[in-house]
């Protein structure tokens, strides 16, 4: 059996209890090694097969998904965060269909969830926001048109953007074609490693609070009146508001 497993942001305690049992069952392991934590494998088992997939291409990575299945062994495919977003799972996803072979998806924790309990936020705040956009700003590789960073920012809604973190000053630019300058902004660089480093700031002064860091990479960049605002209490406990499980006072 193949599964693609989620393996949390960084924390190995982070990865779900199902992915863990997956991981401890393995006969092969696949790991993104340049965003996963060595730490994982010691929970493999003795004479598992483990992969490092930061040094290999998408071919290589089917042939050993191929061999392994064929030879009746589990294997796993460890990825980083939650393997939905940006996790280039799909084309392996893909293949494994086309050639009719069964696989599972179990989720993770994904960084920008990890980014906000670090922060103690919460994206969602009544009045403030209800949305949160997840995004990247084009680097080298494109992103679609009409999901540029200033057309998002129109918005003013909560927004987690990975992968960005080493063009902070065009990012900041395109923000503030939506957002205003004292708008709250917080870099996690490294959510719930060891070295984590947690900057808070606004857009008009994160530039100069991130110089000297060399933080260019592994970060996640939250922006969004969320992040330091006067909200209103949420309609689900208050005491007036009847819910499907509770008689309010109206
Ligand atoms: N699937 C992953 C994202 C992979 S893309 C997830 O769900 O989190 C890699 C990008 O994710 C990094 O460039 C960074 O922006 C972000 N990222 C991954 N782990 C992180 C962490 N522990 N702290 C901050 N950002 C992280």
């Amino acid at each position: 059996m193949i599964s693609f497993v989620g393996a949390g942001p960084g924390d190995v305690d982070l990865i779900t209890v199902k992915g863990r049992r997956f991981l401890e069952e393995a006969d092969v392991i696949i790991y993104a090694g340049s965003l996963v934590d060595a730490r994982h494998m010691e929970c493999a088992k003795e004479g598992a097969e483990i992969y490092n997939s930061a040094t290999m291409h998408l071919d290589e990575v089917l042939d050993v998904m191929k061999k392994s299945h064929e030879a009746g062994k589990n294997l796993v495919r460890l990825h980083t965060g939650d393997p939905s977003l940006y996790g280039a799972i799909q084309e392996q996803m893909d293949a494994l269909d086309q050639w009719g072979i069964d696989y599972e998806v179990i989720p993770g924790v994904s960084s920008f969830s990890a980014a906000a309990s670090i922060l103690k936020r919460e994206f969602t705040l009544p009045g403030v926001s209800q949305t949160v956009i997840l995004t990247r700003r084009a680097g080298r590789t494109p992103v679609p048109e009409g999901e540029s960073i200033d057309k998002l920012a129109a918005h003013g809604a909560s927004m987690a953007i990975f992968l960005s973190a080493g063009q902070l000053e065009d990012l900041v630019e395109d923000l503030k074609k939506g957002y205003s300058d004292d708008t709250p902004m917080a870099v996690v660089y490294k959510a719930t490693w060891a070295d984590e480093i947690v900057v808070r700031s606004t857009l008009k002064d994160i530039v100069k609070d991130m110089e000297g860091r060399d933080i260019y990479k592994h970060a996640q960049i939250l922006v969004g009146d969320f992040l330091d605002t006067d909200y209103e209490k949420s309609k689900l406990y208050d005491k007036h508001f009847s819910t499907e499980y509770r008689k309010g006072t109206k």
